[in-house]
């Protein structure tokens, strides 16, 4: 199997608006990003589908001075969060609006909701998070 059909097929998506995941046909894990084998039971017969956005941040870490990259300054204040779609999948991306300030705030009240966005970035579009606001 060929990985790259799935990255252009995610990333064309993202042009159009849509955020898509795969749905493994076996056993409904949903991948996202989207991945070539079911990292539940490793089959690789899965669908696409297209995520709500809707997640939850477990854990955060605010971006130290090393690991600061310039493409990302434009989305400021970010941290790197442990994210969680309602679709069950996990992985770590950027939350945007947590501050020094605000992460005293946050900390206690993890895991909070956050909702799903694409921007664009030099040349293709990508998916940070944002809080919401309860
Ligand atoms: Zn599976």
């Amino acid at each position: 199997m060929n990985m790259e059909p799935i990255v252009k097929r995610f990333y064309t998506s993202l042009e159009e608006g849509k955020m898509m995941g795969r749905k493994c046909k076996r056993c409904g894990v949903v991948e996202f990003p989207p991945v070539i084998a079911c990292n539940g039971c490793s089959c690789t017969d899965m669908e696409w589908v297209e995520i709500s956005g809707k997640a939850t941040m477990f854990d955060f870490v605010l971006p130290g001075v090393m690991s600061t990259r310039p493409d990302n300054e434009f989305l400021q204040p970010y941290c790197y969060g442990c994210v969680e779609l309602e679709e069950g999948a996990k992985f770590n991306a950027i939350v945007c609006g947590v501050t020094k300030k605000t992460k005293k705030d946050i900390v206690p009240r993890l895991p909070v909701p956050i909702k799903a966005r694409i921007v664009q970035k030099d040349g293709y579009k990508t998916v940070v998070f944002d809080l919401v606001k309860e």
